[in-house]
């Protein structure tokens, strides 16, 4: 028996959310009594789990698998997890994760937790934390099937790094073209910039901009702060900004260490996307703006004067 994680990878390298992953299933292992396996798929080098925790890799290499299918990509990991015994699989939350999780959970008739943001409350009865409401409360789930599979809110546990060296071992699970009927084809568009999903730091600006020619600072302070560019959904509406950049409830969930709010007022829609985020900030001339609320810290000011002069003194760093 052991604790069995999915330790997602793009191009062959580890994503960061595989290695809290990793940390957090570390620490289940280690309340139950067992170790951690990890499946890889088509990663060139698994060493780097070891350093968080794990101590055996299932190593899956197979070239049908580059492309992005639920059903091969479950049917992986519920190999995996009945070949290790594993009563607790943890998935992350990107958008790949989020799909799989649910239909591991069927494939191996799992109780299944989504949104799980700390470690068990207790491992017998079964019973994890997870966020609710958009991320406004918390409620506590128990599962009492015999396998759990869960789903670790991005950024909610963070890395943590352990001494050891995880054993790698080939694994060629048995797939066959059904699982290949649906595969999904990805478009990474390759900017050079840091993306949403593993940004510390995102920058994200509103309609309080006015308009796309404005951008430029906003760009520049990302620069600054080696952050991620995101904005409001109105703006990518607009066409102001590209979609990809849209950020709340509709668009893509940030739980980054520092959120930068610029122009944005901070209605429900767009909180519940970034409330995940751990320090938030706001820039808004309208002390009345929802977003001083959930705000950890906030200027009352003009973007256009305070983003430049914030630019100044980080340079000066
Ligand atoms: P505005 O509401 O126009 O706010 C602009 C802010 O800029 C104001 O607070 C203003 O005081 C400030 N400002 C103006 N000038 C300056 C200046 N010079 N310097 C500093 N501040 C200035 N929205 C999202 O963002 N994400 C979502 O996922 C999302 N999903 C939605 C889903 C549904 C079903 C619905 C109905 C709405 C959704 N919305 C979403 C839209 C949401 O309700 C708001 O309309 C939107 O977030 C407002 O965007 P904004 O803050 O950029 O613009």
């Amino acid at each position: 028996m052991s604790v069995l994680i999915y330790a997602e990878s793009a191009e062959g390298k580890f994503k960061k959310v595989a290695l809290e992953l990793a940390s957090y299933a570390k620490k289940v292992a280690e309340s139950l009594g067992t170790t951690v396996t990890a499946v890889t798929i088509n990663a060139s080098d698994v060493s780097e789990l070891g350093n968080y925790g794990v101590d055996k890799v299932l190593k899956v290499s197979n070239d049908k698998l580059n492309k992005f299918s639920a059903k091969a990509y479950a049917d992986v990991i519920k190999q995996a997890a009945q070949k290790e015994g594993a009563k607790v699989v943890v998935l992350s939350s990107t958008t790949d994760s989020l799909y799989l999780a649910p239909i591991v959970a069927v494939n191996l008739e799992a109780g299944f937790a989504s949104n799980v943001v700390a470690l068990p409350v207790s491992t017998s009865p079964f019973q994890v934390k997870r966020n609710a409401f958009s991320t406004k409360g918390f409620n506590v789930t128990e599962i009492s099937s015999d396998v759990k599979v869960l789903a670790l809110a991005k950024n909610s546990f963070g890395l943590v790094e352990a001494s050891g060296a995880a054993a790698a071992e080939d694994f060629a699970p048995a797939l066959n073209d059904a699982d290949f009927a649906i595969v999904v084809e990805s478009v990474e568009k390759v900017t050079g910039k840091v993306t949403i999903a593993d940004a510390e730091i995102v920058v994200s600006a509103g309609r309080g901009l006015k308009g796309p020619e404005n951008w430029g600072m906003i760009e520049e302070l990302a620069a600054v702060l080696g952050a991620a560019t995101a904005c409001s959904k109105p703006v990518s509406d607009l066409d102001w900004r590209p979609h990809s950049e849209h950020v709340g409830q509709t668009g893509k969930p940030v739980a980054a260490n520092l959120y930068i709010a610029v122009g944005i007022s901070g209605a429900i829609q767009h909180i519940a996307g970034i409330n995940s985020s751990k320090v938030k900030v706001v820039i808004n001339t309208d002390p009345e703006a929802p977003f001083f609320k959930v705000a950890d810290y906030g200027v009352v000011g003009d973007a256009f004067q305070v983003v430049p002069a914030l630019i100044a003194k980080l340079k000066e760093f």
